[in-house]
Parts: structure tokens; C-alpha cells; sequence
């Protein structure tokens, strides 16, 4: 059918006959934000324009080119949040949550906003699962982390997914980097890209993370931060792959991640896929020791990462993983004429009130229609209601599967009845199992 207007470029709608996968992911994160100890937060859709270009950095692909930025009658301007970190510590930091004690860790599920070129894992609008840690320098904590995402995987049941991890250095280490990345690109400078350019002077290590082949292809052979590490960053990065060994989590040091936000410092990392195509990074996150400072918090170092929910499914969808089945109705109802669809309408109530799915005729179709839609929508069992029924006060309850049916009163007992035939009717679904 044509419709008048089109969803925008780069957004999806998710229909009801595939949303349970939104649920299988979204139950996922939540049960295993929870379990290693993590709380929900809820933050705006958008934030004052000036929050992003402080913290993801005004050199940075996505404040330069991607932000959706308005302003509304005169107000200040204020933009869809591309990302989640830097709306949830400012959140943090508004509500007093800081001084709540040590560490605080904050789990989301929240829409981002970018504008880039849609294509397959890269949308305009897209979703990510988030997790944030205040409030500690320890290695153990970048460790914990990424279990926390390590986790979820393996509860989405995904298989070739890497661990990749780096050290990106604190400020004190990017001094000497910042030089030496400055004279490596000053000899290619004129093959740079416009944008480039201009972050040669202000921030160098940007140039690394550009998305244009030609500039990809002089950063590759750039040197790497991990030579120009300080003795504490290398302790700690030391002390990460310890505390992952212990762990058992299996990763690979990769000297060319550097994230595309500023705020990160020392440990960043990705899990990655080549299953999906080109945009196979499900999960990118790190620490970010001064983020909250530049926010106007105290000197609180901190971590996070954020999970590309789209990329997962699409990931999960590749690999025939499993997603848990929507629940289906649990009875409907049929009613031969008025009278019994009055019955109907007081034994559907009585059965709702009770917490059943139970379902009955609202078109006004025959019962042949009315039986062909119970299959339809999947329901366990049928009942159809005529005179004969409501004078004996008696039914069929048709179990939809078998075929099989059972005589039920319709009488005071009649939910508990069909409370008993719905337990042994699920029993004998776990013996099949
Ligand atoms: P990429 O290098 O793929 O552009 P990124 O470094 O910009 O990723 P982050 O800002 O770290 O991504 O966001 C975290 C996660 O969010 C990514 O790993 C990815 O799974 C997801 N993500 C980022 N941008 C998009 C997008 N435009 N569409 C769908 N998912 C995205
Ligand atoms: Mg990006």
C-alpha cells in the first residue's frame, strides 16, 4: 500500500510480529545489568547542545557532522542525544547521585540519533544498551565491565565475536603521542581530508579514527599509543588482561582502537563481528577518567560502554540464535448467537481478571471465521458458546494442538477449571520437551 508520508531515511519501525526480539534483548541486558549489581536510569531524549560538544569532543566525527541539532522559538539549542554517556552522568551529577556512595553503576536502554549514511547496522535513529561506572580508577572494575558485555553475549547466545582491547593513555602520555602523531601526518598533509586538517593542529589522534580510505590508509601505519604509554597506564592495562585471564574472557590487544568520543582514556574496547557486514563493532566502551570534571563534577574517574541493540539482533538473526516466542493467547471463546456472546463476554472478563490471555469476537463474524482467527492468533484452547451449551451449562474446551476436548462447567468453578486444564495442558508441553 502506498502511504502518504515514509518513515525517515535510516529508522526502523518494528512491527508486533517481531518485536519479541526486542524483548528477548531487552529482557537479556536488563537481567544481566541487574545481576552484576547495575541500576536503570531514564534521561532525555535531548540535552543542551553544549553538553556533547564538551564531552564527546568538537573534533570528533560525530559533533562536527552527525549531530541533529534545533532550536525552538528563540531557546537555547538543544540536540537528540547521539549517545548515552554524557546525558546519563550529567543526569548523575544533577541528581545528586555521586554522593551516594562508591562506585555507582547505571544500566539504560535508550534511542541515539546520528546522522550518517544509513546502511545495513547503521541507522539515524538506533538503539543501544548502556552501563556506566562511577567512582573507581581499579583495573578490576574496566574488568568487571566487560564481563558485564561479555555476558550478554553469551546469553544471546552469539558466537565469533572478539574481544579487542587497547590502552589509549591518560593526558600525561598523550603529550609525547599527540608530537610524534603530529610529525607522522605532517608528511602526508596534503592528502589529508578537509576535516583532517583542521584536527592536525587541535587533536591529532582523531585523524585516526577518520572514516575516508585515503586517510585511513596513512593512519595505518601511524605509531601507536602503545608505545608512548606512562608506567602507571601500563600497569593498569597489565592489571586489565590479568583480572581478564582470571575471568576466562579471551581477548586480543589491538593497538589501532581509539574510539570515536574524546572522553575516553586508558582502557577502551570493542567486541566485534565479521558476521553482519561492514559495521561489526556490537559493543565499543572504555574508561573515561575525566569526563566528570569536564561536566563540573569532582575529579571522579569512571567507566562505561555502549551496545548496539540493531547490531545485535542483526547479529543474533545472522546466526540463528534463539529468541524467547511471545506468549499466545490462552483461550477464545466462540459465540453461535447474542445470548452466548453475552456468556462469553462474562466468562472472558472473569478469565482476564484472573490473568489469562483470553480473547472473543469483536467483528461480528460467524463461527467458521471465528475458529479460523483462534488458530490464527495461536490460541491453546477454543470454547464455542450456543444454546445448547448455556442451557446445560457445559462447553467443550478444545485443547488446539491435539484436538483433543473436555467437557468444562461453565458454572461459579468455571476459571479454575480452566485454571487445571492449562496446567496439565503446559505440563504435558515440558514432557515433549
Ligand atoms: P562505528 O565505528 O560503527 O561508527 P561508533 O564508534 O560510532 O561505531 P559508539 O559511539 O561507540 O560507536 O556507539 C556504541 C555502539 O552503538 C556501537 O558499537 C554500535 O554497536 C552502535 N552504533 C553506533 N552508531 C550506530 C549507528 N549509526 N547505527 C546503529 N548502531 C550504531
Ligand atoms: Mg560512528
Amino acid at each position: 500500500m502506498a502511504v502518504i508520508v515514509q518513515r525517515p531515511k535510516g529508522t526502523q519501525d518494528v512491527t508486533p510480529s517481531q518485536v519479541y526480539k526486542w524483548h528477548t534483548v531487552e529482557k537479556i541486558v536488563k537481567d544481566t545489568a541487574e545481576q552484576f549489581g547495575f541500576k536503570e536510569i531514564r534521561i532525555p531524549t535531548f540535552e543542551e547542545t553544549g553538553l556533547f560538544v564538551r564531552s564527546v569532543g568538537d573534533t570528533t566525527d560525530v559533533v562536527q557532522k552527525e549531530m541533529y541539532t534545533v532550536s525552538a522559538k528563540g531557546d537555547a539549542t538543544f540536540t537528540l542525544r547521539p549517545e548515552g554517556t554524557a546525558g546519563t552522568i550529567r543526569a548523575m551529577l544533577e541528581n545528586g547521585v555521586m554522593n551516594e556512595g562508591f562506585p555507582q553503576k547505571v544500566f539504560y536502554i535508550l534511542s541515539c540519533f546520528r546522522h550518517e549514511k544509513p546502511q545495513s547496522g547503521r541507522l539515524r535513529e538506533f538503539h543501544q544498551f548502556g552501563c556506566e561506572m562511577a567512582g573507581t580508577a581499579s583495573p578490576s572494575a574496566d574488568a568487571d565491565i566487560i564481563a558485564l558485555a561479555k555476558s550478554v553475549i553469551d546469553r544471546a547466545g552469539l558466537k565469533n565475536i572478539e574481544l579487542n582491547i587497547n590502552s589509549i593513555g591518560c593526558p600525561e602520555c598523550r603529550k609525547n603521542y599527540h608530537k610524534a602523531l603530529k610529525e607522522y601526518f605532517e608528511s602526508s598533509k596534503n592528502e589529508l581530508c578537509e576535516t583532517c586538517l583542521g584536527r592536525l593542529e587541535k587533536n591529532p589522534m582523531r585523524i585516526l579514527d577518520c572514516k575516508s580510505p585515503i586517510c585511513s590508509e596513512i593512519a595505518s601505519k601511524a605509531p601507536v599509543i602503545l608505545d608512548y604509554l606512562c608506567d602507571d597506564c601500563k600497569e593498569h592495562f597489565e592489571a586489565l588482561q590479568e583480572n581478564l585471564t582470571a575471568m576466562d574472557i579471551e581477548f586480543k590487544i589491538n593497538p589501532k582502537i581509539v574510539r570515536g568520543l574524546d572522553y575516553y582514556t586508558r582502557t577502551v574496547f570493542e567486541f566485534v563481528t565479521t558476521d553482519i557486514g561492514a559495521q561489526g563493532t556490537v559493543c565499543g566502551g572504555g574508561r573515561y577518567d575525566g569526563l566528570i570534571e569536564t561536566l563540573g563534577g569532582q575529579s571522579v574517574p569512571a567507566l562505561g560502554f555502549g551496545m548496539g541493540l540493531e547490531r545485535l539482533i542483526l547479529t543474533m538473526e545472522k546466526q540463528g540464535c534463539e529468541f524467547l516466542m511471545p506468549e499466545t493467547c490462552d483461550i477464545y471463546i466462540a459465540a453461535m448467537d447474542k445470548d452466548a456472546q453475552k456468556k462469553c463476554v462474562s466468562l472472558v472478563k472473569a478469565l482476564r481478571e484472573e490473568g489469562y490471555r483470553a480473547e472473543y469476537d469483536l467483528v461480528g463474524r460467524g463461527l467458521k471465521a471465528q475458529m479460523k482467527y483462534a488458530d490464527k492468533i495461536g490460541a491453546k484452547f477454543s470454547m464455542v458458546l450456543g444454546s445448547n451449551e448455556l442451557e446445560n451449562d457445559s462447553a467443550k474446551l478444545k485443547n488446539m494442538k491435539t484436538g483433543e476436548t473436555v467437557d468444562i462447567t461453565l458454572g461459579s468453578s468455571f476459571v479454575d477449571c480452566f485454571s487445571n486444564e492449562l496446567i496439565n495442558l503446559m505440563f504435558a508441553t515440558e514432557e515433549l520437551l
